[in-house]
């Protein structure tokens, strides 16, 4: 690898870590709220976020501050004691989720989105009982990649080189309420959906989809169980995607939602702006089916993970993040949409896609744009996304649209 520019400049040279990943395109060494600098001092505006983490900004000194502190103070004591720091941070989520649904539950804190989720598959195959353990999810959907979490992704092609697959997956069309309805016998458990499908290309299942689900799972007595690990925590301009919506002065054309209340909600990603945490929220009687032993981690309830949790959701609160996302995405959304060559912006808040049209490779568009300093993630084949941190200023985004409207009014990306 050469490190001075960031790239695996040839397939033969050394490189430490294993390849699962496409060749990195840039080497970053700072950053600080939208902003990131690469090793070379070239600045760069982020508006990805670290896909949906750093929600908060690059290097948030509120979060740095409480990490650091609790370092030098107590970092990790096992799962044989308590730690006041990781139980204020369960509190803190079960509030949250409380105040939105008026639900109260408990909380199992882990340190990414893919262990949130094997949570919610066990919780659900231990409600269901024996033979009662299948979960439905959707095509389309990511929800992580260890061997449960994969069988739950709806992504064939990525299960293709690890088959034989964990029994007990089943997947259906994401939005097609019909199809999830056949798909409910009575082997099922759980249903594992996204708000919003992230990875899948910022796909809505639609206005009534989620309530619609709410429906079917109560008839059949099965859990309806949301990941909100790239949704949740303000991304949509609600605390949670599934929360219904409400037109306000910032969003008034906004297609409202019926109130769902699921019954467990998986969250990561932007619970710790860059600290690796995770948390699945069950409803209280849910959460009961567990006994001590069922589960655990080694991190679960980490101190320092606690510290984190507790300063991303008291500084969401301060700066009324859901409000931020929802004026900021309307401006970012409206700004883009003035595109002559953008078929289409969809997407909530500010998880966004900017729909370039069949005529447009969007990886060439997204090489381009990182060539010119602009991060963003090419989601789909003719599709960017788009999910800056919730702090975006108007003169970061219209930095970063003027850019998108060079690129593409120079043509670049164009398939002859
Ligand atoms: N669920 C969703 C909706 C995601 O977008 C992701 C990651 O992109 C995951 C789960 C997996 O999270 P992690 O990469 O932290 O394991």
């Amino acid at each position: 690898m050469n490190l001075a520019h960031g790239f695996v400049t040839a397939p033969h040279e050394y490189c430490p870590f294993m390849p699962v990943f496409a060749p990195p395109q840039v080497m970053f060494e700072r950053g600080s709220g939208t902003e990131l600098w690469d090793v070379n001092g070239r600045r760069y505006l982020d508006f990805l976020s670290g896909i949906a983490v750093v929600s908060l900004g690059h290097a948030n000194p509120i979060v740095a501050r409480a990490v650091s502190e609790q370092m030098i103070r107590l970092a990790h004591v096992s799962n044989f004691f308590a730690n006041p720091v990781a139980t204020k941070a369960a509190a803190d989520i079960d509030a949250l989720i409380a105040e939105v649904t008026g639900h109260q539950g408990q909380v199992f804190l882990c340190n990414s989105g893919a262990e949130a989720n094997e949570a919610a598959i066990k919780l659900a195959r231990k409600f269901g009982g024996r033979g009662r353990h299948t979960v439905v999810s959707a095509y389309g959907s990511f929800h992580g990649r260890t061997l449960a979490t994969l069988a739950a992704t709806g992504q064939p092609a990525k299960h293709e080189p690890f088959q034989p697959m964990p029994e007990g997956f089943r997947h259906v069309a994401y939005g097609d309420i019909a199809a999830l309805d056949d798909a409910i016998d009575g082997s099922v458990a759980a249903v594992l959906l996204e708000s919003i499908q992230g990875e899948g290309g910022v796909v809505d299942g639609g206005s009534e989809y989620l309530s619609e689900v709410r429906r079917l799972c109560d008839e059949a007595g099965i859990l309806m169980m949301i990941d909100e690990v790239q949704t949740g925590l303000a991304r949509t301009g609600q605390w949670f995607g599934f929360q219904s919506s409400e037109k306000d002065s910032v969003t008034p054309d906004v297609v409202t939602r019926p109130h769902v209340t699921p019954d467990v909600v998986t969250m990561a990603k932007a619970l710790g702006n860059g600290f690796p945490v995770g948390a699945c929220w069950a409803k209280k009687e849910v959460a009961a089916v567990f006994r001590p032993g069922d589960h655990g981690s080694t991190y679960s309830g980490t101190a320092i993970a606690g510290a984190a949790i507790s300063a991303v959701i008291s500084e969401m609160r301060r700066i009324d993040a859901p409000r931020l996302a929802r004026e900021r995405g309307a401006y970012l959304t409206e700004i883009l949409s003035s595109i002559p060559e953008v078929d289409g912006v969809r997407g909530r808040g500010l998880l966004l896609a900017v729909e370039l049209g069949p005529t447009r490779n969007s990886k060439v568009v997204n090489d381009e744009l990182i060539a010119r300093g602009m991060i963003a993630n090419a989601v789909t084949s003719t599709a960017l996304r788009l999910a800056p941190p919730l702090t975006v200023s108007t003169s970061e985004i219209d930095e970063f649209a003027s850019t998108l409207r060079s690129v593409l009014a120079e043509g670049i990306g164009v398939v002859s």
